[in-house]
């Protein structure tokens, strides 16, 4: 174990190995420690959208040689409406979680961090961490520990809004991916997501609102996609996970910062959880670089602005039927609008630029639709 290190990663899912990454390219001595073993499985929609990958890019990562699905753009379905646009720029890949996180656990290693595996931290002092028994000296602590992160209750950083819950459901089918579109589908019951990670393959992911019972009633609520799953092979288990929409007032305290999840997050219907980890990782590696993390606290702000506005959005969609309803048929009647708005969701379109007049075309639309 490396002594007279700058930085402590606790976690190392997406964020906190982006976040170590980061770092080192920024000529920083790092360790990370996860009390899972690699490679780490999570329930996830495992779609990466075109800014996704350039932000992993940033990172030194490119997914061209690993086995992904592509995809060229969304697709909403509803019972009554469908609308899909293309990503104006770029496409997006879908790829298993266990793959991603072995690619980028060989970046860090490549990196010289030092990876520890099946470690817990189990808690944190002034400049060092508790690891199985031992105090360990560090500069810097991140506390990638994801939803439940415990390093931000140690570092007093819990307070915040903590909007809605929802459950996240996901399993992989064996089943050549029938479309170039993320198709999200949506019921009464919430969403489900269908993302191609591989030519074989699809992943499916269910979030709804209330408790599901089991996969496959919850997928039965989608009957279209029912229809075209129920006889197909499954790749995988059933994994679970909880999305919160959580606002944290502050995610630096000292000489500890928070990133990922850990951090906040938005609904996972946003499908930008991994995007903003790399955001949030590329400005944390230069603050730290140049130790003045109040400038990752304003970059953090800024990188989660656009994906919980969306969030919130969706979130209503989610809740109000008749304004789901709504909102799929404007877009059906007037696709250019859903075009502009996944345009500003992928960030090749700035907010202002869709404008008053898209805002107010929009509302006139599901006003009248
Ligand atoms: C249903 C669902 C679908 C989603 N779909 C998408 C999608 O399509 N695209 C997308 O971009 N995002 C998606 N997301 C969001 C994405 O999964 C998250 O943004 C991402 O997993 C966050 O990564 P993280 O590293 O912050 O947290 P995690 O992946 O949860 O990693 C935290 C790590 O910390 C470790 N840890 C915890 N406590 C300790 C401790 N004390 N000591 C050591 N280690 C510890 C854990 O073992 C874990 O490995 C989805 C989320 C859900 C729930």
């Amino acid at each position: 174990m490396n002594t007279g290190l700058d930085v402590f990663v606790i976690g190392g899912g997406p964020a906190g190995l982006a976040a170590a990454i980061s770092a080192a390219q920024n000529g920083l001595r790092v360790a990370v420690a996860d009390c899972a073993q690699p490679p780490i499985d999570k329930a996830c929609g495992e779609g990466l959208m075109p800014d996704s990958l350039e932000a992993l890019e940033q990172l030194g990562i490119t997914l061209d040689r690993c086995d992904t699905g592509l995809f060229r753009g969304i697709r909403f379905i509803g019972h009554e409406a469908s609308v899909q646009a293309e990503f104006p720029c770029g496409t997006g890949r879908g790829i298993r979680r266990p793959l991603l996180h072995r690619l980028m656990a060989e970046r860090a290693a490549a990196l010289g961090v030092t990876l520890l595996w099946g470690a817990r931290v189990s808690n944190i002092g002034q400049g060092e961490v508790a690891l199985n028994g031992e105090r360990l000296p560090c500069r810097w602590i991140v506390g990638a520990d994801g939803q439940n992160s415990q390093v931000r209750g140690w570092a007093g950083l819990g307070a915040g809004s903590d909007h809605q819950r929802r459950i996240g459901l996901r399993q992989h089918f064996v089943l050549p991916p029938w479309s170039e579109f993320v198709e999200i589908y949506w019921s009464d019951e919430g969403q489900a997501y269908v993302t191609p990670i591989s030519s074989r393959e699809v992943c499916v992911a269910l979030i709804s609102r209330r408790r599901m019972v089991a996969f496959d009633s919850a997928l039965a609520q989608f009957p279209q996609l029912w229809e075209r799953l129920r006889s197909a092979p499954r790749g995988t288990g059933v994994k679970g996970a909880v999305t919160v929409t959580r606002t944290l007032q502050s995610v630096v305290r000292g000489k500890v910062v928070l990133i990922g999840e850990a951090s906040g997050s938005a609904d996972a219907i946003t499908g930008e959880g991994l995007a903003v980890s790399f955001r949030q990782a590329s400005a944390l590696g230069q603050a730290l670089a140049t130790s003045d993390l109040a400038l990752y606290a304003q970059a953090h702000k800024k990188i989660a602005a656009l994906p919980h506005m969306l969030g919130r959005s969706m979130l209503l969609m989610d809740k109000h039927n008749w304004m789901r309803d709504r909102a799929l048929r404007a877009f059906s009647r007037r696709p250019s609008l859903f075009s502009r708005l996944l345009a500003v969701h992928v960030g090749a379109l700035r907010p202002a630029e869709f404008g008053i007049s898209g805002i107010l075309n929009l509302g006139w639309r599901l006003l009248t639709a």
